[in-house]
């Protein structure tokens, strides 16, 4: 089993050593991928120190490109750290899944920046039933 999980983690992600694929499951017409984040630690976007104290962890479920015309959702479990400066007004941070997500997105950035291009070559109601198409 882990064996296929590689290949999904080498298909997806291309081996990023900072994400696992714990699991991958068809359903229907939508594959879903279990992903975690092996970050040790992370730099706190307020005072840019970094920490490896581990507040806890929680699910997100972005949006990605499609695979054989199959749609792609993945689990994705993201780690949230204590921050090591007291005076730092941030107590608590996400560490960042760098070229996966951004910051309250629903997509992935592959799928994000895909959707963007469709929509600047074809505009409007042309780019959507593209969109539709492809599985998007
Ligand atoms: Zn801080």
């Amino acid at each position: 089993m882990r064996e296929v999980l590689l290949r999904w983690e080498e298909l997806l992600f291309l081996a990023d050593p900072g994400i696992r694929v714990e699991s991958a499951q068809e359903d229907g017409e939508v594959i879903r991928v279990g992903v975690r984040c092996r970050t040790a630690g992370s730099r706190c976007p307020g005072c840019g120190r970094c920490s490896g104290r581990l507040h806890g962890s929680y699910l997100r479920f972005p949006a990605d490109l499609p695979v054989a015309g199959r749609r792609v959702v993945l689990r994705l479990r993201v780690r949230r750290f204590t921050g090591e400066d007291i005076s730092c007004a941030r107590r608590t941070f996400v560490a960042k899944v760098a070229g996966l997500t951004r910051r309250y997105s629903q997509r992935t950035e592959r799928m994000r920046s895909a959707l963007a291009e469709v929509g600047l070559a074809l505009a409007g109601c042309a780019g959507a039933r593209l969109a539709d198409v492809f599985g998007a």
